[in-house]
């Protein structure tokens, strides 16, 4: 008994803000332009969780309307969307993220952040993987004005 379940979310990058990605904090002189703290990686993979069982998005199941989430740390989003995967009876069986940034270079957070997205989810790190490109500078992610980041998860029944 398996779901699959992928995700894909963009955010603005913009001078003097925080960047968080994977829930680690990436030393940067942009970060995101966001309603949450803007770690565009973890509402991803929140989307590919909850796409896995036909649960909406994030967008519907944290309102970007709604001053609850103002400044959030997307970690607790992360970890409400995975115990509502649990409580439909389904456990993570991996998850494969792909982060697509021209600067600066996200290579050596990869393992913190793979430590932390397993804890969140309280999953062994060798389940989770983090995946770092450059667009070679085309797009808007190459001239530094975004990043896209693209989640796949597998979902095993409990
Ligand atoms: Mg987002």
């Amino acid at each position: 008994m398996y779901r699959i379940g992928q995700g894909y979310d963009v955010h603005q990058l913009r001078e003097g803000l925080p960047m968080w990605l994977c829930g680690v904090q990436i030393s940067s002189p942009t970060g995101f332009v966001a309603h949450s703290d803007g770690d565009v990686a973890i509402h991803a993979l929140c989307d590919a969780l909850l796409g896995a069982l036909a649960l909406g998005d994030i967008g519907h199941l944290f309102p970007d309307t709604s001053d609850e989430f103002a400044g959030i740390d997307s970690k607790i989003l992360l970890a409400r969307v995975v115990k509502l995967v649990r409580e439909h009876g389904w456990d993570l069986g991996n998850a494969d993220i792909t982060i697509a940034l021209q600067a600066p270079k996200i290579a050596p957070y990869i393992t913190d952040m793979r430590e932390c997205l397993a804890s969140v989810m309280g999953v062994d790190p060798s389940v989770v993987s983090v995946k770092a490109t450059t667009t070679e500078r085309l797009g808007f992610v190459g001239r530094k004005e975004g990043c896209e980041v693209w989640a796949v998860v597998l979902l095993e029944r409990h």
